[in-house]
């Protein structure tokens, strides 16, 4: 068996220093205390941040200067620094690339659509799941982010949203998907608590729907299965890219831990426990896995594992530059996707946006490098 890549690799640089939305209401109003405020502060703070999505000191005046400038210093270092914000698709796609306390890069992507504005960000930078196609996996896992760093391009996105910043005015930031950079179920602890800052009600955290949030994982089966029993409301995707275990473990590396049997029971829990349908994320790939053969297969065993309760997405490869790697044809395309459909499997095309603007996760960060 080969060595599996870095899945679990120790970060190599550390986490910012702590941050009001790395907390909990309850550590906030202590760590507010041991500041030597009044607990109440705590709440004015949060307010700030997650209602008034706000981190600047001089719009806080119902807190006193004094007070403002330890609760700032203390609960909320600047933790992201935007390094280069590029638009798309007439305005209406805006990929942001971060630059964190160390030095680290991250990415995160906004999507307006007529009826709703997706964000598209980041859980690790880098990522150590190696899969051969994707120019985030080539580099390898830089660190974790931290639950702040994460929640943060959230609270961002969403004033973009909120000050008219996007094509077609003032709007609200109202889906979140982990599909940036980094495997979310690699950094659990920190993702789940940030799905729950991003999901908590305001002003204790930014009150996005937790049906609008999705988590997406490559497959680390024991960890689809804690997620189900946090018993959220987020819905799962799970990228398979191929139904079989002999390209999948080159696609995927970390399949040779969990094979695709494993991963789709531990899906098949996620939908019983969560009552949500799961979201098999599928890139297709020229003469890769866009075989006939293979849309029947895929349709076969998500039948056998999950019923009606799964759609696949079918997301046409985003070509990396220099990569032999490509996108299939459109004829093949169609017919893959109504193949899975006709095994009785709900399969569409995902729209993909940002392709002037290196849109494929970790691009403009391996660009930047
Ligand atoms: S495709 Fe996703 S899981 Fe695979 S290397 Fe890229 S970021 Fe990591």
């Amino acid at each position: 068996m080969t060595a599996l890549p870095l899945v679990f690799d120790a970060p190599k640089r550390g986490l910012p220093p702590r941050h009001l939305a790395d907390l909990t209401a309850a550590e906030r109003a202590e760590a507010v205390a041991e500041l030597g405020e009044k607990p109440f502060r705590a709440k004015q703070l949060s307010n700030h941040y997650f209602s008034r999505l706000s981190v600047n000191p001089d719009e806080m005046t119902d807190i006193p200067a004094a007070s403002r400038e330890k609760l700032v210093g203390g609960l909320m270092p600047t933790l992201l620094t935007e390094i280069k914000a590029l638009a798309c698709d007439d305005g209406t796609t805006r990929k942001t690339l971060w630059r964190a306390h160390d030095g680290t890069l991250l990415e995160s992507v906004l999507m307006r659509y007529p009826d709703r504005a997706t964000l598209c960000i980041s859980s690790q930078a880098g990522c150590g799941m190696a899969c051969p196609f994707c120019a985030t996996g080539q580099g390898g896992l830089d660190r974790n982010l931290s639950t702040a760093e994460i929640v943060d391009q959230v609270r961002s996105a969403a004033a973009v949203m909120r000050d008219g910043e996007m094509t077609g005015g003032p709007g609200r930031l109202s889906n979140i998907v982990f599909m940036g950079m980094g495997e979310p179920l690699a950094n659990y602890k920190r993702v789940v608590a940030a799905v729950r800052r991003i999901t908590d009600p305001s002003p204790d955290g930014l009150g996005i729907g937790q049906r609008s949030v999705t988590v997406s994982t490559v497959g680390l089966a024991p960890a689809i299965r804690k997620l189900a029993d946090e018993k959220m409301q987020v819905r799962l995707a799970v990228s398979l890219h191929t139904p079989d275990d002999e390209l999948r473990d080159t696609l995927v590396p970390v399949n040779e831990r969990w094979s695709v049997d494993e991963v789709l029971s531990a899906a098949r829990y996620y939908a019983d426990t969560s009552g949500r349908r799961v979201s098999i994320e599928y890139a297709l790939i020229r003469d890769i896995n866009d075989q006939p053969w293979r849309a029947e297969l895929l349709a076969k065993r998500l039948r056998k594992h999950l019923g009606q309760l799964v759609h696949v997405n079918v997301i046409p490869l985003n070509p990396t530059p220099g990569s032999k790697w490509d996108a299939s044809p459109k004829p093949v395309e169609r017919e893959f996707v109504r193949l899975v459909n006709a095994g009785g499997v709900a399969c569409t095309v995902r729209d993909t946006r940002g392709q002037e603007i290196a849109a494929a996760c970790g691009q403009l960060a391996a660009e930047e490098r």
